[in-house]
């Protein structure tokens, strides 16, 4: 067998040009593991550049070394200069060039050793070190298995720490769903390392302002319908209610998840009006699989219980379509 492990401690044992690259639109896990492993990388004196194709919630601004991260949106020819330059790149929370946008196609005619850590399905071959595990909580939780596996647990700081913390936190909603008993161990041994996730929970949960919650309050009384027959809830904001509330990227997150805190509700789905794109988010519980959904019908995909797709139709076909293929997949 390959000690794929092995190889890869080689390849880090000198000091490396390295590039990190998580998704569009970065959440917790993407932003968390990024930060995370390039403290980690960092430490072992390597240089390294993260990048993250679009901006990122300013609620994350509090993770160690984010502000200093590259937006390809805001600075595309630092973004590709770093790929460019990298003896290695490290691929995040994604699991297909096309969640990075335009620095896919750079990825791809890359000379550089390519390493993937994700936990999405269905992972693209394109990489040349693969740590995939759909069975993961989260890239954090694979990340420091990762420094773990290489013998560097004892190198895992508090910062460090709290980086992976939040991907732990952000992708299971406070451990609630897609935990393993491994997760906990994670937990547990970042606990150890100094992290204190009680201040990290208050940083991460209660830094919302009030447009947020305003905005909240108008999805739940002015954009939800919930199809009681199918146990599916749909919920949608117009590009008008995008300029009424002045919607920024990241603020419609966690708004999905409301739904599924109604009885018999089985799917969520939250159809999002953007200037040239409709994007949906798609949550689920048990066996439901809104992966599937998310694959066959909105050119998107992700986990079987939290999917992301697209649309390029005007709003009111979308949720027409939604409505239509919905029962398919609740059961
Ligand atoms: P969200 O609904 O929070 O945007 O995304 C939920 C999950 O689906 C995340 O794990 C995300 O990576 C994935 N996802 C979101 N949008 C897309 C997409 O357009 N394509 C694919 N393949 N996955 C997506
Ligand atoms: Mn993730």
């Amino acid at each position: 067998m390959i000690d794929v492990i092995g190889e890869l401690k080689q390849l880090l044992s000198f000091p490396k040009e390295i590039a990190i690259i998580s998704h569009r639109n970065p959440d917790g896990d993407a932003i968390g593991s990024s930060m995370g492993l390039a403290a980690y990388l960092q430490k072992l004196h390597h240089s390294v550049k993260v990048i993250f194709p679009s901006e990122y919630p300013t609620s994350f601004n509090f993770i160690f070394g984010v502000q200093r991260s590259i937006i390809y949106d805001l600075n595309q020819n630092a973004a590709k200069q770093a790929l460019e330059k990298a003896d290695i790149i490290f691929c995040l929370d994604f699991n297909g060039l096309d969640r990075v946008d335009k620095l896919g196609e750079t990825i791809q005619f890359s000379k550089a050793k390519k390493v993937l850590v994700d936990h999405h399905l269905d992972p693209e071959p394109f990489s040349d070190f693969e740590f995939s595990d759909t069975g993961a909580s989260s890239t954090c939780e694979l990340v420091f298995k990762l420094i773990d596996d290489l013998g560097d647990r004892a190198k895992v700081d508090p910062i460090m720490g709290e980086c992976l913390f939040t991907g732990l936190i952000t992708d299971t909603g406070s451990f609630r769903y897609g935990t393993r008993p491994y997760t906990y161990e994670v937990a547990a041994a970042l606990k150890v390392a100094g992290v204190d996730d009680y201040q990290l929970s208050d940083k991460i949960f209660n830094s919302q302002k009030a447009k947020h919650l305003k905005l909240l309050g108008h999805c739940l009384a002015n954009r939800m319908e919930i199809i009681e027959d199918h146990g599916l809830g749909i919920m949608w904001l117009t590009k008008k209610d995008y300029e009424d509330f002045d919607i920024q990227r990241g603020d419609t997150e966690g708004i999905v998840n409301y739904m599924l805190m109604i009885e018999n509700v089985k799917m969520a789905i939250l159809v999002l009006e953007q200037p040239s794109i409709i994007k949906i988010s798609f949550r689920s519980k048990g066996d439901i699989s809104v992966q599937e959904m998310a694959h066959k019908y909105f050119n998107g995909g992700g986990h079987k219980n939290a999917s992301g797709g697209s649309a390029y139709a005007n709003l009111h076909d979308v949720i027409k379509r939604i409505k239509k293929v919905a029962p398919e997949f609740i059961k």
